[in-house]
């Protein structure tokens, strides 16, 4: 099913200025060492690469393939099979709404909205939610996370937005999510609440400041919803990881920064607009986009790389086709881990924080 979504980002986000997180020092990682191989596919043991580095031994180079509003059947049906063949693990993050039947939309209300109102789509038909609870259930039976992407979808000018909520706000909002997915348990999905450890903010239009209480109160471990300038390691701020999108040079608009998600990438191609007679165009940009930074952090400080998506067809599924084609590629490379936020988090916990600090303390990874 193919959702109409509004104007989900807007300039502010795409105007959004950065502390460069320059000064860090420039201590490089330890040398040599071998690299941990990739997992065996199917294993029902953890994968190979889920222990301790060796003295000396580089990070894996993690991928973290994310979906916003990942709500679509059509999308889970591609995806689904795709990562499993290449061994890959993926996030979703889920509007709650989605789990609510149109008929029932007055259930929800936005912090500083109506009753009823949302910048996107409700969950449609009856049978439309019950197809996505099997799309849900079938996505964490092969071990994919998913977390929250909020209900209302309230972006800037869609006011009040996320950016002017409180805690008090987004823990209503927050509330509510948390009452779709139990609700929705008792109509067969089988996500368990406390395998929801994190999410991302629509339109990364929020104050971290006012939402870090409200998902520690959740007891959510993680956000991907703040950038950076280049690609930066997790860093835990107020109980919170802080997994960023990067912003990276395009190498195909003369090196401009974008930040890097597929609406963002779109706007800065052409505005937006749907063009889908330059699909194949907009998804090779993309595509060398994201092999350049993955390039970028593999050579440098092994920092996860955050591949930020919605489950779109914009502009004739450009974006959706490169996020495909590179998941394909990359994946199955060596050294290389497509795995959740919460893989990475259970990741980072089993590593001397001494050695974790020498990576996260290099400068970010860029695009030359
Ligand atoms: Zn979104």
């Amino acid at each position: 099913m193919t959702r109409r979504w509004g104007p989900i980002v807007t300039g502010v986000a795409l105007a959004l200025t950065f502390a460069v997180l320059v000064g860090l020092g420039t201590v490089g990682p330890a040398a040599g060492g071998d690299d941990p191989a990739p997992a065996a596919q199917g294993s029902a043991a953890p994968p190979s690469w889920m222990r301790k580095l060796r003295p000396g031994e580089k990070p894996p180079q993690f991928v973290l393939f994310s979906f916003d509003g990942a709500g679509s059947h059509e999308h889970w049906q591609r995806v689904l099979p795709l990562a499993e063949k290449v061994n890959a693990h993926v996030t979703g993050f889920l509007s709650g709404i989605y789990l609510l039947p149109d008929t029932r939309r007055g259930e929800y209300t936005g912090p500083g909205h109506a009753p009823g109102r949302a910048a996107i789509g409700f969950g449609g038909t009856e049978q439309e939610v019950a197809n996505r609870i099997a799309d849900l259930n079938d996505a964490v039976a092969r071990g994919h996370e998913i977390g929250t992407h909020y209900n209302g979808h309230f972006c800037s000018g869609n006011e009040p937005s996320g950016s002017r909520w409180s805690t008090a706000q987004w823990t209503a909002e927050l509330d509510q999510f948390f009452g779709f997915v139990r609700d929705a348990a008792t109509r067969g999905l089988l996500v368990a609440e406390n395998t929801i450890k994190g999410g991302r903010i629509p339109c990364l239009e929020g104050d971290f400041a006012a939402l870090a209480p409200a998902l520690a109160a959740h007891g959510l471990a993680y956000d991907s919803s703040l950038t950076s300038d280049g690609i930066t390691w997790p860093q835990l701020r107020d109980g919170i990881w802080q997994f960023r999108v990067p912003v990276v040079r395009v190498p195909a608009l003369a090196g401009k920064k974008v930040i890097m998600m597929d609406y963002n990438l779109w706007y800065s191609l052409n505005g937006a607009q749907e063009e889908p007679s330059r699909d194949k165009e907009f998804t090779a940009v993309t595509l060398d986009t994201y092999r350049a930074a993955y390039q970028a952090a593999l050579n440098t400080n092994r920092a996860p790389l955050t591949v930020g998506n919605h489950f779109n067809d914009w502009s004739g599924g450009a974006f959706s086709d490169a996020t495909e084609q590179f998941m394909a590629e990359v994946c199955v490379r060596e050294h290389t881990v497509c795995a959740t936020y919460a893989q990475v988090i259970k990741w980072m916990k089993l590593q001397d924080p001494e050695v974790l600090d020498t990576f996260r303390t290099m400068p970010p990874a860029q695009l030359t």
